[in-house]
Parts: structure tokens; sequence; C-alpha cells
């Protein structure tokens, strides 16, 4: 129950005067102390409308987001402050989510004076070791355009790491960088996380990647949490057909066990007018006529929900009959 919980039913996402989508929809899920959830789903699934409620840019219109207990829409000033310095966000894009003006070591004192701690040398160089730039000291007066995309996305790894965060959220944090690049910041967000004890959601389109660092994984389909699981529990066995098609995508590092595809067919629907059912039923395989209703997330086995009319048990499908049900 710490940190983030229960972002349920928000409404979010206007699109002209009078049309609304659901951009996310019925999410509910807990962030634990040092605990690192992966939300995988592809563009357009309501990923980065998730991660900007989260971060109190949107405001929910329906449900609440509580942080260690206290829902975001109650903060005073001061709670906006704390939440703000403790909860970091690393973004997609290194090469623009720095000011290519500013030094490494203004990039980095700029969040500590925002937040009246100490912006010491000292503490810039300690950053600066943990995110594995060394010798850290070669690196402080470096401008942006003096630094690789790998050492760019580090610089926004420490400027996240740098206030001593409880929470990181990071955005598809290596989808700019080349392959080499990706395996090694992979694992310094897998060691930092580890080490310095931060909870993290980690937002990706690639499962791949999410498999790598987290420990559980929820799988978003327009706006729905479909599928949430133990890291090797959903990559074992995924039950949705929307996480079936996702894992058979993955692409296998082997030349002579190589897959036929690495994308799923078809392409997300247009989130405007859904209707009730299930979201994934024009690209699902094993569609039935019950997928006309809306399936709600269910229980199955002690640590996995899947909101799938193929995993319901005869008395949960009568009951999960009415449309909206999630
Ligand atoms: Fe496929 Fe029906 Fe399950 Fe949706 S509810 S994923 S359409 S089987």
């Amino acid at each position: 129950e710490k940190y983030f919980s229960r972002s349920s039913g928000f409404l979010d996402s206007l699109f002209g005067s009078d049309e609304y989508v659901k951009a996310v929809d019925g999410v509910s899920f807990t962030l634990d102390e040092n605990e690192v959830v992966g939300v995988i789903g592809e563009s357009g699934c309501g990923k980065t409308t998730l991660l900007k409620t989260l971060m109190g840019l949107h405001d929910p219109t329906g449900g609440e987001i509580r942080y260690d207990g206290t829902p975001l829409s109650s903060f005073d000033r001061s709670e906006w402050k704390a939440f703000r310095r403790n909860v970091q966000i690393i973004f997609q894009d290194p090469f623009n989510s720095i000011d290519p003006k500013m030094s490494v070591q203004e990039t980095l004192k700029e969040p500590l004076k925002i937040h009246d701690m100490e912006a010491s040398e000292e503490r810039i160089l300690d950053v600066l070791e943990q995110v594995e730039l060394n010798p850290a000291r070669n690196y402080l007066n470096r401008l942006p355009q003096q630094l690789s995309g790998g050492e760019k996305q580090r610089v926004s790894i420490a400027r996240a790491l740098v206030t001593e965060p409880d929470v990181i959220l990071a955005d598809e944090p290596v989808s700019m960088l080349d392959v080499s690049t990706q395996a090694s910041v992979l694992n310094l967000l897998s060691d930092l996380t580890t080490e310095l004890g931060v909870s993290m959601i980690y937002i990706s389109h690639d499962l791949s990647t999410v498999g790598y660092v987290c420990d559980q994984i929820k799988v978003m389909y327009l706006g729905r949490i479909v599928e949430s699981a133990p890291t090797q529990t959903l990559l074992d066995d995924p039950k949705h057909p929307y996480t079936q098609e996702l894992v058979s995508a993955v692409p296998i590092p082997d030349p002579h066990h190589q897959r036929d595809r690495t994308s799923i067919e078809g392409a997300v629907a247009d989130p405007i007018g859904l209707g009730s059912g299930c979201r994934f039923r024009d690209r699902c395989p094993d569609r039935m006529d019950i997928c006309e209703k809306t399936p709600m997330n269910v229980e199955h086995g002690a640590e996995r929900e899947v909101a799938c009319h193929l995993h319901y048990d005869h008395e949960r499908r009568v009951q999960t009959g009415a449309d909206g049900a999630s």
C-alpha cells in the first residue's frame, strides 16, 4: 500500500468540443516500496496518459490516485512540493529532455535548487558516479552536444535521482537509444532501483525491455489493463490473447530460432466511439459471441488477473454479462 494506489475509473483526453475518449479506463493498481512495475502496450493504448495522470498533470475524472495513502486531489502546496521531489520522471528522449545550453553540473543542480536542497559539487559527483559516468569530474562542465545518446540518458537518470526520490516514472527510457546502449542503460536502471530501494513504474511498448527490469507486468490495451502478473509468470504462460500476441512477437536473439514476425497483426482501434465489449475483439483470434460484452478483470490463480471471457468460469461469466462491468 506504499506510494501509488487505486488509480481507478478515470476518464481522460478531450477531443473536439463534446467528444470524450476514455484514454485510461478502470485502471487500478498499487506500487509497493522497492517494487518495479512495468506497463506494456502498443502506441495509443493509454500508457502516456496514465503516466501523466500519475504525475498529477491530468486530473482523473473518476477514481483517485493516492500517494503514500493520501489522495493527490487533497494535496496542499507543501505536499505537492514534496511529491514533486519524491516522484521523478525519466523521459523517452534524452536528446530533447535536457537543456542544450546547460552543462551537466547545471542540469543536476537545478532540481536541488528548486527543492531547496544542498546543491553541492560533492552531491553532483556522487550522483554522476551512481550512473557510472566516470571519471565524474570530467563530466561536470560538458554540454549535451558533447555527450553520446547513452551518456545523455545517464544524465537524465542522474537528474531524476539527485533529489533522492522514492519513485521513478520511466517513460520508454531506452527506446531512442541504439541496441548496444539500451542493454547498459537497462542494467543501470535495474541495479539502481535495487541498490537505492527506489520504486519504479516503467512504461514501454517493448516487452523485452519491460521483462528485463520489472517484477510485475501490466498489459494495457485501449485504456484498460487486460492482464497483470509477475514478470516470469506472464512471459512463460500468457493468458490473455493480446498478451500471447505480444509475447510471440518478441524477437529471439538466435538466428536459428527466428520468429515469423516481430509485431502483432492489425492496428489498435480508434478509441472514439468504441462502445461496449472487449476492446481487443477485432484483432482477437479467439473471439466469441460473448466478447460483445465487456469482460471484467478476474483473478486467475494467486498472482494474476485477466480480463478475458476465455478465462471466466461459468458462474462468473453470468455475473459479468452486464456491459460496463469493469
Ligand atoms: Fe478475445 Fe473475447 Fe478474450 Fe476479448 S474477451 S480477448 S475478444 S476471447
